[in-house]
């Protein structure tokens, strides 16, 4: 069920700037709603991607959080998804720009439904991805990538990325 506490804050309507009133709507669901132009907020959660590269001395691509959450902290190159983005489109372009390497989907790992301190819920996708090309260089929002040997993991920032490696049974 959808709490009252989960729209602290949502108090405007983004289309026209009118209060907006918490109501129940046909589905007994309780959402915010404009009284002068219809228009409902839904909170839903955001969908990411994380990206798995494994490079041919078995070794793990990570990155190193530059800013937060968990700044400071090692993590699969990851990021939210676009509204232009397809997930792979995304995951494609999050490997890009935090380490500068290309590469193509391998498979669809799964996902992983989890917690989040600033959207309450993200829904991340795992990818495997294979082909990689480019040069191995921090992106912008990353303060470090490089590659990890398998056995000497640092630790991991996020409990999706986590069981994206439990998936692939390189962390246990
Ligand atoms: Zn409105």
């Amino acid at each position: 069920m959808i709490k009252k506490e989960s729209y602290e804050g949502i108090n405007y309507c983004l289309r026209c700037g009118e209060k907006l009133l918490l109501s129940y709507d046909r589905e007994d669901k309780l959402r915010p709603q404009c009284q002068r132009c219809g228009w409902v907020f839904y909170k839903n959660p955001i969908p990411a991607v994380a990206c798995v590269v494994v490079n041919e001395e078995n070794q793990l691509l990570l990155v190193k959080r530059r800013f937060d959450p968990q700044s400071g902290f090692w993590a699969l190159p990851s990021g939210y998804m676009e509204i232009w983005q397809t997930p792979e489109q995304a995951a494609f372009d999050e490997l890009q720009e935090e380490t500068g390497l290309f590469g193509e989907i391998d498979f669809f790992i799964g996902y992983y439904s989890g917690f989040s301190p600033i959207y309450e819920r993200v829904l991340s996708l795992g990818f495997k991805m294979k082909n990689i090309k480019g040069k191995l260089q921090a992106g912008d929002d990353a303060e470090d990538a490089r590659y990890f040997d398998i056995d000497n993991l640092p630790e991991i920032a996020f409990w999706s990325h986590q069981d994206f490696l439990k998936k692939l049974n390189i962390l246990k």
